[in-house]
């Protein structure tokens, strides 16, 4: 069995002998961006090449419409290929993903750093033709990578039992799921994709949600997270990524707490890496707040507004005790086993909102600012992250040997 990528380009050839040379250009095309994505790609891929090739989309007009352009020379040549063409293209549509979660996970980095290189090429100016696929590929790209992410309990909500769940990416730090804006409260994939603030999914229902995770009951109002590095150099995070990283300790939002009837719930994730996989190096913590009243966080977030896309979550306000709000009862930790659990672990590490960029890791101003002085802040965000380096030098961070 000829390989469609090989097969388009055989074709390639003999379209372009052809006086239908332009066929022979997008066959050639349609081959290369094959040859560079995962399969799980292919049938989006196939299905686009199909509409270059015959308009309407259909297999069958993709074999004939070009045949009766050609030269009679070649007729032949290409009714022979047209069939394996055929007997391929049907494959690749019906393809089904593997279940090979790492393989795929692995190719998917691949293809989306392919992506983000055409992305930014086609934003300077410099349009290809594969630009708007390349886009529409992007924005299919986080379902199925969020597919990809183990889906994990949270917290059992201390006020009536209910779950809150939500597919968090502990493969790496490198998915695409820890490069968007840092937490603000709305879950680990939280509100947006990427900076351009554009949603990425619509949870179950109709209504447009303002969060990533999925509340088993009205009293969950907020999720938060942050990353603990353990000392560990995330160097398999390529330098071009954005890494909000926000506190390595756990924190609670002191004025929320405050309030009477307030609940927290903590638990933490180990995280592996993208080059070894198989072993944790990472840990996330989280924590989920709950209350009785609808809206009790957002009112304890003001001034700021917390549904605001410039929302800022403000850690001036987090706080880094934790022991008397588990010893009253207020704060629980989640075991491993679902257990809510008045103790849990200590971590240690950087407290305040980190962020890595280019490879170097910076602290964010603490957010207690209003919201105008933090769109200011935003309008000049390249100072503020020089304005801010810190430098590691109390939790230095280790690059693991090569043959560990
Ligand atoms: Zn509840």
């Amino acid at each position: 069995m000829i390989e469609l990528p090989e097969l388009l380009l055989t074709l390639s050839s003999v379209l372009s002998r052809g006086d239908e040379a332009r066929w022979g250009l997008r066959c050639g095309e349609l081959a290369n961006r094959l040859a560079a994505a995962p399969r799980t790609h292919w049938p989006a891929l196939a299905k686009d090449g199909l509409r270059w090739f015959a308009g309407s989309g259909s297999l069958s007009d993709l074999v004939l419409y070009p045949a009766g352009r050609l030269d009679a020379g070649l007729n032949n040549e290409f009714s022979r290929l047209a069939a394996q063409l055929h007997t391929a293209l049907t494959e690749t549509l019906q393809y089904r993903p593997p279940s090979d979660t790492a393989g795929t996970y692995r190719a998917l980095h691949a293809e989306l750093d392919h992506l983000r290189t055409e992305i930014n090429w086609a934003e300077r100016g410099r349009r290809r033709p594969t630009y708007h696929i390349s886009l529409r590929l992007a924005q299919a790209i986080p379902q199925e990578y969020q597919q990809l992410c183990p889906d994990y309990l949270l917290a059992q909500c201390p006020l009536c039992g209910a779950p809150v769940r939500e597919r968090i990416d502990t493969l790496s730090l490198a998915g695409m799921g820890w490069w968007r804006w840092p937490a603000d409260g709305s879950g680990w994939m939280g509100r947006y994709f990427g900076s351009n603030g554009r949603a990425i999914e619509q949870l179950a229902g109709d209504e447009p949600t303002l969060h990533s995770y999925r509340a088993g009951c009205a009293h969950v109002q907020g999720v938060m997270y942050g990353v603990n590095l353990q000392g560990v150099l995330p160097d398999d995070v390529p330098r071009e990524h954005s890494l909000p990283l926000g506190s390595a300790v756990p924190h609670l939002h002191r004025p929320f707490m405050a309030l009477p009837d307030s609940r927290a719930v903590l638990r933490t994730l180990p995280i592996g890496r993208l080059d070894r996989p198989g072993r944790a190096y990472y840990l996330v913590w989280l924590v989920s707040y709950f209350h009785p009243k609808a809206g009790a966080l957002a009112s304890t977030l003001a001034p700021q507004d917390p549904l605001h896309r410039f929302f800022l979550w403000p850690y001036a306000d987090a706080d880094y005790e934790l022991a008397p709000w588990l010893a009253s009862g207020q704060a629980l930790w989640l075991d491993a086993a679902g257990q809510l659990r008045d103790h849990g672990p200590v971590l240690s590490g950087w407290r305040g909102n980190w962020v890595r960029e280019r490879g170097d890791f910076y602290r964010l101003p603490d957010g207690e600012d209003s919201l105008q002085q933090v769109q200011r802040y935003l309008a000049q965000w390249q100072r503020v992250q020089r304005d801010s380096a810190c430098g590691l030098a109390d939790y230095p961070l280790q690059r693991l040997a090569e043959d560990v």
